[in-house]
Parts: C-alpha cells; structure tokens; sequence
C-alpha cells in the first residue's frame, strides 16, 4: 500500500509551494489507490502558532486535498521522540556533546579564517563517563548528536532527478538530534529526526516533497540505517520560481493559499494551475483538467528537474475557464459575498431568481470574482453615473426624443420581454425615423450610463425587473 504524507510546518499560513507538494503528494496517492495523510510539524514552538494550522487545515480542504489519516501533531509525540532519541544512544550511535555555544563559535570562526566550510569537528565523540561527568560538573548541558561518517557516500535513486549522491563530509559532521534541555536530560528533538521517526511509524512508502530539502534526505537516510528501517522513496519537486526566475517569496505579493482565494480565484482553478507547475500530462496541450483526471494521468516521469515559473497570466486564463464553465447557481453562490461586501443592496434569498440572471449575464466575462463588482453595479445602484461617453452620446441629435420613446412605449406594460424590447425598438425607429445604432447606443448611455458592457436587452430585462429601467431613462433626460 503506497502511503504519502504532507508534512507542513504552522510557521505561516499555507504556502502556495506547500500546497503544491500536498498535490503532487495527492495525486500519486490516488493514482495507486494509496493514502495522503497529514501530519502537522509544530515542533518549533516559537514560530508556530494554532491560527497558522487552522489556515493549513482549511486551505487544504478548500483546495480538494483531503486526507486519509491525521492531522498528527508532532508536539503529541514528544516522548517517542525522546526515547528513540535514547534508542540511539543505547546502540552507541549517538552522543551527547557538551561543546558550549562559545566553543561552537571560535571553532566555526577558525574554519572561516581558513577558508573551510563550517562543520561540527566531532570533538566529543568519543568522551569518557569521566570526561562527560566533569563537563557536567561545570554546570553544561549536552545536546544529542548523531553520529556521521565522513567516508559515507549516500546514494538514493530520486524519483524526479534521478541518482542522487551525497558525500558524508558535506553534511557538516556529527548532527544535533536533540536540543540541551535545563535538566540535563534529552531536549527538543530536531526536525530531521522527527520526521524519520514519524515516517517509519507512519509507513510512509514515499517521501514527496520540495528540492530544499535534498540535503536533508541524506541526512535521514543515514537515520533510517541506524534504526534498521526500510528506507522510503523520494521525490524532490522543483521549486515554484517568480516570472524573473527567482524562488517565489513574500516579496513576489501573494503566497498563501488564502491570499489567493480572497483575490477571487476558485478552488478548482488553483488546484489545476498547481498541478501544471513541474508537471505535464501526457498531452501536453491539455491544460484543463479535474482533480480526478490529473490523478488518472500522474506519474513522476513527467515532473520537470527545472523550477516552474509562476505565470499569473496562465492563472487568470484557467481561472476564467472555470469561471465561464461553473453553473449559474454555484457562481451564483460565490458572487454573492462580493457583492455584499461591495454594500450593495438585495435580499440574497428573495432575490435569487434575479441575482442568477446577473451571474449567467456576467459570467462568461470574468477573470476572477470580484470583477463582478464594478461589472454588476449598474444592476444594484439606483442611478448610474455617466461617462463622457454615455454624455456625449446623449447629447447627439434625436437622442433625447429616442430615449423619450421609449419611455412612452413602456408606459403600460408590466411585463417585457426580449420580443417586446424589440417590438419597442422597432417601434422608435419607425416612429422618428432613426438608425437602429442611434436608438441602441442611447439606450445603453441612458440605462448604464455607458457605451460598453454586458449585453444590452438582458441588461434592460434585468433592470426592468427591479423597475430601474424607466427611472434610470428619466434621469437621462432630465440631465
Ligand atoms: N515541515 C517541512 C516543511 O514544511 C516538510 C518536511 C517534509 O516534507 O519532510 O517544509
């Protein structure tokens, strides 16, 4: 059974790069029948904070990304942590070592001064119990190291990058596992070796996630060898760049998920976007898929060793698909929020029937949600403001008594329809002998207070339902 995990740290709200991993670690789950489970990191209790994880867990299922088993707390397991800390200990592959803060620093100073890259020089390796008990004396307390041969070659065949090869005097010597602690006993475990311990017990199969953490990978396969455990696959994704190249950061505006989703892009349309960055389906030129689909298609032979430029422009092109293909009623349901927000006045119940009308108008216009804001005000406000456009158009010869025409042939009927507001077309035209185009655009100054927009007849049978076409004809006028 393949068992995939996503691992976030709540550090910070959901990233868009840890979202992609959560995908990719999502798709091949499905694609072999396996299971995504979500484990929390917030073993660093200075920079996480429960809000963080709340927005995690909430972009995750907002996204689709649900999962099978978890959320598991790595601060719930700090004690197993602690005893496979003692694990090691006992089998003499692990040390405590007592170098001060100081120490740590004239030693990496001197490395400096020689032109070498700092490194822990395993100085207590191999102290006596009498050594040890001296250092103890002095009132030092010891972290954890793990033990690593400089002459190790770690070698893993990476899913996405192929062979992966790690020399054991590039890890930076002896590693901590376990910070000091006040009472001298085994502290914090650090994050490599928590996240080996939990995925062995979590029979995590395969370990997907970003390409800043190769160098950790060698780190914790030589983990997974000192505790006798089958070592998981890895896949290292490419890292998600800005447009100029660079690894996408909080300078680049928006990163989290939640950022995204109050810029107006829907769910569907990230989750598609993500799944386009570093990898490809088998035809290339498919660009729009569900969630489902990709999984069917997923395989890491066709995820990119290259970073995946992020286009905003790609974005917006998927977002608008999914925008112009939603149903009326579930756009409907998204729009609504923005329009409330923009404080525009309608009763989201009784006005249903009507707001639908809008939303299968505008539709297939937006980009992303709140375009429906500027684009449906003339729909909520009573009067429209008038463009110089819409001004001039009104002040053009037989403008006026075309916009009166009309207003008279409304007189009377209740009810219109698109035959009758051609009927009442024609009806002007013929009456005042004018061109359609003249009776067209001062209908459209006169009711939008513009020259461009939504369609002009569904406009005014939207308008007419509220009765604001008539008023808004009558304010033409008297301007
Ligand atoms: N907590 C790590 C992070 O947020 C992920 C660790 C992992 O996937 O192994 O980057």
């Amino acid at each position: 059974m393949i068992r995939v995990r996503i691992a976030p740290s709540p550090t910070g709200n959901l990233h868009i790069g840890t979202a992609r991993t959560a995908v990719f670690n999502w798709l091949f789950a499905r694609h072999h029948g396996g299971q995504f489970i979500l484990r929390v990191e917030d073993t660093d209790t200075e920079r996480s904070r429960p809000e963080y994880t709340q927005n995690i867990l909430d972009g995750l299922n907002w996204l689709g990304m649900h999962w099978d088993e978890g959320p598991i707390f790595q601060s719930d397991r700090l004690d197993i942590y602690k005893q496979r800390v003692q694990d090691l200990l006992d089998k003499g592959l692990a040390y405590r070592c007592y170098t001060t803060e100081a120490e740590l620093e004239e030693m990496r100073a001197a490395q400096k001064a020689r032109n070498e890259a700092p490194r822990y020089d395993n100085r207590h390796r191999n102290l006596t119990p009498e050594q040890e008990a001296a250092f103890t004396a002095e009132g030092r307390r010891p972290v954890i190291r793990f033990k690593i041969d400089d002459d190790r070659e770690i070698v893993w065949n990476d899913l996405v990058r192929g062979e992966m090869r790690w020399r054991g005097t590039d890890l930076g010597g002896d590693m901590v596992i376990a910070r000091r602690s006040e009472d001298g006993n085994i502290g914090q475990p650090l994050y490599n070796f928590a996240v080996v311990v939990d995925d062995m017990d979590m029979n995590i199969t395969h370990v997907i996630r970003g390409e800043d953490h190769i160098a950790n990978t060698a780190k914790q396969i030589l983990l997974y060898e000192a505790f006798n455990a089958s070592v998981p696959e890895f896949a290292h994704t490419p890292l998600i760049l800005n447009m100029t190249g660079q690894k996408l950061s909080k300078r680049d505006g928006v990163t989290s998920i939640s950022d995204f989703k109050k810029m107006g892009f829907v769910a569907e349309a990230i989750v598609n976007y993500m799944t386009l960055l570093g990898w490809s389906p088998p035809d290339s030129t498919q660009e729009i898929f569900t969630l489902e689909e990709a999984a069917k298609l997923f395989s890491f032979d066709r995820v990119n060793k290259a970073g995946a430029k992020f286009d905003w422009a790609k974005l917006d092109w998927i977002n608008s698909q999914y925008l112009h293909s939603m149903p009326v009623d579930k756009l409907t349901d998204l729009l609504i929020p923005y329009w409330q927000e923009a404080r525009y006045e309608f009763d989201p119940v009784g006005d249903r029937a009507w707001l639908e009308k809008i939303t299968a108008l505008v539709g297939a216009s937006l980009t992303r949600l709140p375009d429906a804001v500027d684009m449906c005000r003339l729909f909520f406000v009573k009067s429209v403001e008038f463009s110089a456009e819409a001004t001039e158009q009104l002040k053009q010869a037989g403008a006026d008594n075309v916009v009166q025409g009309i207003i008279t042939a409304l007189d009377g009927r209740a009810e219109l329809s698109a035959d009758s507001t051609q009927e009442i077309i024609k009806q002007v035209m013929k009456e005042q002998n004018v061109k359609k185009g003249l009776v067209m655009r001062s209908l459209r100054a006169a009711l939008t207070g513009d020259l461009h927009g939504p369609d002009l007849v569904e406009s005014w049978l939207i308008l007419h339902q509220k009765d604001l076409d008539k008023q808004r004809l009558q304010e033409a006028i008297a301007k």
